[in-house]
């Protein structure tokens, strides 16, 4: 299995990526990723405002995906991340939910050890997810820490392993990347990180040819989520839901009121995180009202 090395990296997703590798449809790889912080806090001594910040959410990639194209959908199955048995998190003045009210920087180290991450003296299960993995754009260069159509910085707690994530794909060989995995991570991400850890993810990509979804997707076992990241949380929440309609519309048929109200019946309208540039809200649709599996209702 091929495996890309976490010292290939990289910073942005532009349309014009150089890739690090190829792989095809239906093969698996290795994901080799840096923790979000770029692997430089190792030490409770060790606070974020001593960072550099050019440094900070590199992605794993860009793999070139054989005969995947611009209208395909790049489908990524997640089938393992592990991780190493020390993550970090960091907050301080001006970061996160409560920017404005928190006085002081903190930096904690968590080890993280048979599937438990531990805070101080509680233990928390290990959920871990990857923060950051998304394609070459259509047009314009995005930071890895801001997420958009392309995915990126979507910080979804969902797409951990067994997840599979849905990509539109707007340029030749898609260029996936991927990174920032969280050992354990709550939906808002509110104090501006999470458990932040290097990790090995090993991945097997697919494609859905000639049809794709306008923003991301994440299957898991019970739903779908339709992931959208815009500069506000009301924006974001808002598309989220047409989106949402849009989608139900289409896979049953329904008029754009009856889509409307089974979306407000059945589908959970909330937030990934709330801490990056641009703010991801999902919408989480219960397998049971889809017809059929997603890949064929895209
Ligand atoms: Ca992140």
């Amino acid at each position: 299995m091929k495996t890309v090395p976490s010292n290939q990296h990289i910073y942005a997703f532009a349309p014009d990526l150089a890739p690090v590798g190829t792989i095809a449809v239906g093969e698996s790889a290795c994901f080799d990723a840096l923790d979000a912080l770029g692997g430089q806090i190792r030490a409770e001594t060790d606070i974020l405002s001593g960072l550099d910040f050019n440094r900070v959410n590199p992605a794993t990639g860009p793999v070139r995906i054989e005969n995947v194209g611009p209208g395909d959908t790049l489908i990524v199955q997640v089938l393992s991340i592990d991780m190493e048995d020390q993550g970090a998190i960091v907050t301080g003045p001006g970061l996160g939910v409560l920017a404005d009210e928190i006085e002081n920087h903190a930096t904690r180290i968590l080890p993280i050890r048979d599937g438990w991450v531990h805070f101080g003296d509680l233990a928390l299960v290990a959920r871990p997810m990857i923060g950051v993995i998304g394609v070459a754009p259509e047009s314009g260069s995005f930071p890895t820490g801001t997420a958009h159509r392309h995915g990126g910085n979507m910080d979804t707690k969902e797409i951990g392993v067994g997840a599979t994530v849905y990509l539109p794909v707007f340029q030749d060989g898609a260029m996936l990347a991927m990174g920032d995995v969280h050992a354990v991570m709550g939906d808002g991400e509110v104090c501006v990180s999470a458990c932040e850890v290097a990790a090995r993810i090993t991945v097997q990509v697919d494609r859905v040819e000639g049809r794709s979804p306008q923003w991301p997707m994440v299957e898991t076992e019970t739903a779908v989520h339709i992931l959208v990241s815009l500069p506000t949380v009301e924006e974001a929440l808002v598309e989220a839901t047409r989106q949402t309609v849009a989608f139900l519309q289409t896979a049953r048929g329904l008029s754009k009121e009856d889509a409307y109200m089974l979306a407000s019946l059945a589908v959970d309208i909330g937030i990934s995180q709330l801490v990056d540039p641009n703010k991801t809200a999902k919408a989480s649709i219960p397998k049971s009202v889809l017809p059929a599996p997603l890949a064929e209702i895209l």
